[in-house]
């Protein structure tokens, strides 16, 4: 994977890990924080409407004590006179009282009931009921309650009936009471500002239930005790919006969405200043040591200079570029230097028997229907030279003899030392006439000349072989048979008394050329008789 790709990839693995990272935050950090809260909230409302019960009780027990401890309450219900009904208990005095029913026992037996018009319905159950065991167990010393009676829900508190002083003996009970209904729940919903709901429900008291139904409702349920009844209760139920919920969970939201926002952004910056500062300049790099690799040089490469490890990588690259350029021009230099000493003959410049192998296949301008004229030359008693005159004058005779060959052949023709004082020349003729013109004239030039400041005269004996151009590619495979007849014509000039030209002209017969040349002198007089070779009239 390319380093532009690896970045895409770890950027978008960045950007998916944030908004999994929010996504998780929102869903078990945020939710449960606020739930928590307005779950903390929702309860104190329960409380609120359990004290506001327990108040509105409480306020029913002190009228019952006040209303017990009364001597004429007292005195009515010892002598049952009929003055204390009309003076405490005229119509209307239950509603100033905000109750519904006032009953007066002696002995267990009812004595006086009052009730509002809106208990009538129950009154005959009322007396009945509050005289039931459990309940009067609860109530016996003054406590309070709540009170099914025909499944309508009053709150009660009783008092004994005592004198004034607060002594006795208690003459009987006193039971005030209040039906549990809309100017309750009225009341309960100034308090905590929901809407709240109370019924009966067959369900065991004393547990408290917050629920959420949706993203904007709450539900928060409690279940009162009544008193006498264990399977039964007072169901409180508190409904309401959860407008916290929803303004935190849209701010939340929103900050989520700024944060990922922000994020992808933040990954996008990254993304350009990563790919600008790194990528960009790394890529760059990479084309130039390529470059560099294929084409030795650094030309197109010119980074910006800066001061970091990039810089310093790139620094060291060209530097080590330029070393290796440089080493390179060196060891380039030197190798053709060298290729071209171990082509040259040191002692007269012309080249060696290597630069003819590897030359003579690559000279492919001769042209066919002219002829080849293949010389060797050999200077005769050269060893004499040496012995009279000493190497040194030996060595200038021979440099002085390689430029007398040079003048007299062409620059497009072949001339090589061979090796000791033996050259040999390749040379493009028109005719057969051309050949023994120029071998000729290397011979007479040489027996003419004064060499070595005109201390040495010298001769030489060359050995030809005149051949046409029919095929180059015939002619390549055949160069060590040119040769090598070359050689022996030059034997025979050395054979039959030196300063000479001998040589042949060579005839084509049908089969290939090399086959056709001798090798060997039983082979040369075999050519000589087939006439596949001619002596040449020099
Ligand atoms: P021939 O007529 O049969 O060719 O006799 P020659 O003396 O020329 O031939 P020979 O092969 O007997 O001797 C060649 C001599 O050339 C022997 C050698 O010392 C000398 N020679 C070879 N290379 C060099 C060289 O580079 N410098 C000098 N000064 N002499 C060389
Ligand atoms: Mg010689
Ligand atoms: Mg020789």
């Amino acid at each position: 994977m390319k380093i532009r790709s690896r970045l895409i990839t770890s950027l978008s693995v960045l950007v998916f890990i944030l908004g999994l990272g929010i996504g998780a935050i929102e869903y078990w950090v945020v939710i449960p924080k606020v739930q928590s809260l307005e779950t903390d909230g929702l309860k104190a409302d329960l409380r609120h409407v359990d004290e506001a019960i327990k108040r509105e009780l409480e306020h029913i027990s002190e009228l019952a004590t006040d209303w017990g401890r009364w001597d004429e309450t007292y005195t009515f219900v010892q002598d049952l006179n009929p003055d204390y009904l009309k003076s405490s208990l005229a119509e209307g005095t239950l509603s100033e009282l905000s109750m519904d029913f006032l009953l007066l026992t002696r002995n267990q037996q009812a004595i006086s009931l009052h009730t509002s018009d809106r208990i009538n319905t129950i009154r005959e159950a009322l007396t009945e009921r509050l005289h039931h065991a459990s309940i009067r167990a609860h109530l016996a010393d003054g406590g309070s309650g709540l009170v099914t009676v025909k499944d309508q829900v009053l709150m009660v508190s009783a008092s004994p009936i005592l004198q004034t002083d607060g002594t006795g003996p208690s003459m009987g009970m006193l039971f005030f009471g209040r039906l549990v209904d809309n100017s309750l729940l009225q009341t309960l919903e100034k308090i905590v500002s929901l809407e709240v709901s109370l019924t009966l429900d067959n369900r065991k008291p004393g547990t408290v239930k917050i629920t959420f139904p949706s993203d904007s409702q709450s539900l928060s349920q409690a279940w009162l005790p009544l008193i006498g009844e264990e399977n039964r209760s007072l169901h409180i139920q508190l409904q309401g919006d959860r407008p916290f919920f929803d303004q935190t969970l849209t701010s939340t939201y929103y900050l989520m969405g700024i944060i990922f926002v922000l994020g992808i952004i933040g990954t996008f910056a990254s993304y350009f200043l990563l790919q600008h500062y790194l990528i960009s300049p790394i890529l760059k790099l990479q084309r130039a040591v390529h470059h560099f690799s294929r084409h030795h040089s650094l030309t197109a490469f010119d980074p910006e200079p800066r001061q970091d490890e990039l810089g310093n990588l790139t620094e060291a690259f060209k530097e080590m570029a330029r070393r290796l350029s440089a080493d390179r021009e060196m060891i380039l230099n030197e190798r053709e230097q060298l290729r071209h000493e171990s082509l040259t003959d040191p002692l007269t410049g012309l080249g060696n028997r290597r630069y003819l192998i590897q030359n003579l296949e690559k000279h492919s301008h001769w042209a066919n229907g002219h002829f080849l004229l293949v010389m060797n030359i050999d200077i005769d008693h050269f060893k004499q030279i040496n012995d009279c005159h000493g190497h040194d004058a030996g060595d200038q005779v021979l440099r002085e003899f390689a430029q007398l060959l040079k003048h007299c052949c062409r620059d497009q023709d072949f001339l090589i030392r061979a090796g000791g004082e033996e050259f040999i020349a390749i040379c493009e003729v028109a005719s057969e006439e051309d050949a023994s013109i120029i071998a000729e004239r290397i011979r007479t030039q040489a027996e003419q000349k004064r060499f070595v400041e005109g201390l040495i005269t010298l001769t030489c004996s060359i050995g030809l072989l005149i051949t046409p151009m029919n095929s180059p590619r015939q002619l390549n495979k055949s160069w060590n048979n040119l040769f090598k007849v070359a050689d022996m014509a030059l034997y025979r000039a050395k054979d039959e008394g030196r300063n000479r030209c001998v040589g042949w002209r060579h005839y084509y017969q049908a089969q290939g050329l090399e086959e056709q040349l001798p090798m060997t002198p039983e082979e040369l007089e075999q050519a000589l008789e087939q006439h596949i070779l001619a002596p040449v009239g020099l």
